[in-house]
């Protein structure tokens, strides 16, 4: 029977279920085709969180059938690495995939989308972003910049950063030249450490030409790759201004609202994705790289309780004294702290407890004697 004359004939109900399964077909049909462009901070060689903006390009294509294709460029490649968020506030590309504490200069409270220095883990960070209001703050915030934002990664607690002397006092800060991100420079310029702030591609020739004397950039695996091993010797831990940095997707706003329901969700689930992927990436890389440093002769040193409990005070100070004069800052700020201040607390007793318990095991598996046999 021919169906034209089958759906004549056929009762009202029926026809209208034999209509159903064609319409979804033409809906999926009529979505776009879409070809962004995705501005990166960061270089190529970090398949981990420049990597990050290709998971989500890669699971997007694949999820639209190719019909939303976004095209990753590194940082440089069309915009300078710190430049991104311009780019995609200005729309010169769709979309942009960089770390928020870069901007600091523009407004300290980019840094809380990101990591601030005593801040929380990646566990909190998610915590607070998913599910403990900090997605709506931080909205509302980059509204002001015209985009979009969405966490897109995130790398763990970072390592502390490679020094060519070792620094054993806070007084060994004065006077230190020493790349660092985000407002972890500020805190440090309390202690007389002239911070700077290069992108990821320029640091080994600072460090190496001792035009710097120390520079952190995220753990053993990528600092590995970039090689500062070879020009410095001591390798501090923990960064206590990066418990746990979150990496974050930038949407021009305008191209956001125009985007087909369908590929919205697909975009944020793919971003979801990738914060997962990037962070089982380090926590699988990280212990391998770090062995593999220690045997060619790097020397690991913990920064003093000293050294970061002044740290820690001059964090306080600054943050209360940019509450003080900046709204944005202080109306994200409070809730947040409130927020950490609980994590740690509940984090002290069962991970905290597991935690303590497994890694005391782990250094006395490590420094006992071996048996005799
Ligand atoms: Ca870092």
């Amino acid at each position: 029977m021919e169906r034209r004359s089958f759906l004549k004939k056929a009762s009202v109900g029926f026809a209208a279920g034999a209509i159903a399964a064609p319409a979804i077909a033409q809906t999926a049909a009529a979505l776009p085709t879409i070809k962004w462009r995705l501005a990166s901070s960061f270089p190529k060689s970090l398949d981990t969180i420049f990597g990050g903006a290709e998971v989500v390009a890669k699971r997007v294509a694949a999820a639209t059938g190719g019909k939303f294709q976004i095209q990753v460029f590194a940082g440089g490649e069309i915009v300078p690495p710190f430049q991104v968020l311009d780019a995609v506030k200005d729309g010169t590309v769709e979309i942009g995939h960089s770390a928020s504490y870069y901007y600091v200069g523009k407004d300290p409270t980019f840094a809380i989308d990101c990591a601030i220095p005593f801040g929380m883990n990646s566990r909190q960070q998610n915590a607070w972003m998913m599910h403990g209001g900090g997605i709506e703050l931080m909205r509302e915030f980059f509204k002001d910049y015209n985009i979009y934002n969405i966490p897109c990664g995130n790398t763990g607690t970072q390592m502390g950063g490679w020094f060519r002397k070792e620094i054993k006092t806070v007084a060994d800060l004065k006077g230190l030249k020493m790349r660092i991100a985000g407002l972890a420079g500020n805190v440090l310029a309390k202690l007389g450490v002239i911070a700077q702030q290069i992108p990821g591609a320029d640091i080994y020739p600072a460090l190496e030409k001792g035009t710097i004397d120390a520079a952190e950039w995220v753990g053993p695996y990528d600092d590995e790759k970039l090689g500062f091993n070879k020009v410095a010797k001591y390798y501090y831990y923990p960064a206590w201004w990066e418990g746990g940095p979150q990496i974050t997707m930038y949407v021009n706003q305008k191209q956001w609202d125009s985007l087909p329901k369908e590929y919205q969700a697909i975009l944020e689930s793919a971003c979801a994705e990738a914060t997962a992927d990037m962070l089982a990436k380090y926590d699988n890389k990280n212990p391998p790289a770090l062995k593999r440093l220690m045997a060619g002769g790097t020397q690991l040193r913990p920064f003093t309780n000293d050294i970061m409990a002044a740290c820690y005070k001059a964090a306080n100070e600054f943050y209360e004294e940019t509450a003080a004069k900046n709204a944005k800052f202080k109306k994200i700020y409070e809730p947040w702290k409130k927020f950490r201040d609980e994590q740690v607390q509940w984090f002290s007793i069962a991970e905290g407890g597991f935690d303590r318990f497994m890694q005391a095991t782990a250094r006395t598996a490590q420094t006992a004697p071996a048996k005799k046999k």
